[in-house]
């Protein structure tokens, strides 16, 4: 099955366009873990928004919540004056996510998007501690705003910035030198040294899996120990979950199984769990420090998202989904495992956890793979410095026939790209 792009797209939208570059298919609805194009070809989506739908395409319970909103004249847009869609969100959030956990946070309403969440949360440090570095990690991305990318690593991504990016410090990541080096010492070293030239930042902004930089992974001994090196050198922590969080790594949060408590967490993707653009930072509430309107955006706690987001919420009232996580991601880990050992002339390392796990492989192998995956009508993508990991994000909400199906499919172009007969293994 060969696509070709629309005229329409070639002729009006920007060649910064990109998805659509490698899936050039019409879409048309979706359901599920299922989309369908205008030709009627059905795709298993292992790709899931970026992780912004973690619990599938079109949710019937947040569709309802949706249309009885709209149905009934619910406000639509409100900035942030009171409405009834959002008293109910933070009541739901601080019953179902803040309380049970022991986080005593506040919730402010950036603009709808990660990277508002990511500026709010550092303006939001640099004000409350005086100070003006950031320190980002190795690899990371917290979005493509200006001070986002000056806390993120990709180098294509920080040129296109046209401008200096300065207030943030790239530090080693976990295992970044490889095992025998200790990047919590390296850091702490610099933070001790009067002489080591290292500005005393106000915050370090990390994720606990790099969902974009390629799946490298912090251990919860590592997290644990950058917790102590921010108290003990009085930064505060800013936990970037939109990626990792809402479910994507087992728990709502991907820092619990570490537990540590962040100053500050950033969420959105997954955050409205229907799709649509939302986003909060959580603060200590004694971090809470911005004067009235001293941050502000048109789009703040849209009602629609807030919706749908309280619906997505009841969802974590039991433990049913983190156990249907658990169950995919052992499913996932299985078969990545044996991809690394069927095939280790090009498959290098299993990454990641939870639901958000992939392959590292040899350069070019994982491009070529989500693209033949394509044809076999699987969408999935890839990520890393140099695309070099095979990423796969299916909807928590995935069954398992269908995620044994979307395996089995990425297998299969695996193995084409390779030149050898799936069935056949090595
Ligand atoms: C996607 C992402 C962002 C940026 O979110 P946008 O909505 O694209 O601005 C920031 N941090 C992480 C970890 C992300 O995955």
């Amino acid at each position: 099955m060969t696509i070709k792009t629309p005229e329409t797209i070639e002729r009006l939208e920007s060649e910064v366009r990109a998805y659509c570059r490698v899936w050039p298919a019409t879409f048309a609805s979706a359901r599920g873990s299922h989309i369908w194009d205008v030709d009627g070809n059905d795709y298993l989506d292992f790709f899931s928004g970026a992780g912004a739908l973690n619990y599938g395409h079109n949710d019937p319970d947040m569709k309802a919540a949706l249309l009885d909103h709209l149905d009934g004249d619910g406000i639509v847009h409100s900035l942030d004056t009171t409405t009834v869609a959002k008293l109910r969100f933070l009541e739901k959030f601080d019953e179902v996510i803040l309380k049970p956990r022991g986080l005593d946070h506040k919730i402010m309403f950036p603009g709808p998007t990660g990277t508002n969440a990511v500026e709010a949360a550092m303006k939001l440090a640099r004000k409350f501690t005086g100070r003006e570095q950031v320190v980002g990690f190795t690899n990371a991305f917290h979005g493509m705003t200006i001070g986002s990318l000056a806390v993120s690593g990709n180098e294509a991504k920080r040129l296109g910035a046209g401008i200096a990016l300065t207030s943030g410090t790239s530090m080693p990541y976990d295992g970044y030198f490889g095992e025998g080096v200790d990047t919590i010492e390296y850091l702490d070293a610099l933070l001790t040294d009067t002489g080591s030239g290292f500005e005393k930042p106000a915050a370090v902004i990390v994720e606990t899996v790099q969902a974009e930089g390629g799946l490298n992974t912090a251990s919860n001994e590592w997290l644990r120990r950058l917790r102590e090196l921010c108290d003990r050198h009085d930064l505060l922590m800013i936990l970037d979950d939109i990626q990792a969080g809402c479910g994507r790594t087992g728990k709502f949060f991907s820092f619990e199984d570490a537990g540590i408590k962040p100053d500050i967490i950033t969420l959105s993707k997954s955050l409205s769990g229907f799709g649509l653009p939302f986003a909060i930072i959580t603060l200590r509430r004694d971090l809470d420090v911005f004067d009235p309107g001293e941050h502000n955006a048109t789009f703040r706690g849209h009602n629609l998202a807030l919706a749908t987001a309280t619906e997505a919420l009841r969802r974590w009232e039991d433990t049913e989904l983190e156990e249907a996580v658990a169950r995919n991601a052992e499913i996932i880990a299985e078969t990545l495992d044996s991809l690394v050992e069927r095939f280790p002339d090009h498959v290098l390392e299993r990454r990641g956890r939870g639901m958000l796990q992939g392959i590292e492989c040899v350069e070019g192998i994982a491009p070529a793979t989500a693209k033949k995956a394509f044809e076999f009508g699987l969408i999935i993508e890839t990520a890393g410095p140099s695309d070099e990991v095979l990423k796969l994000l299916p909807a928590l909400t995935i069954s398992e026939e269908e995620l044994v199906e979307g395996l089995s499919m990425m297998e299969k172009a695996l193995a084409s790209v390779i030149g050898v007969d799936s069935a056949a293994g090595v």
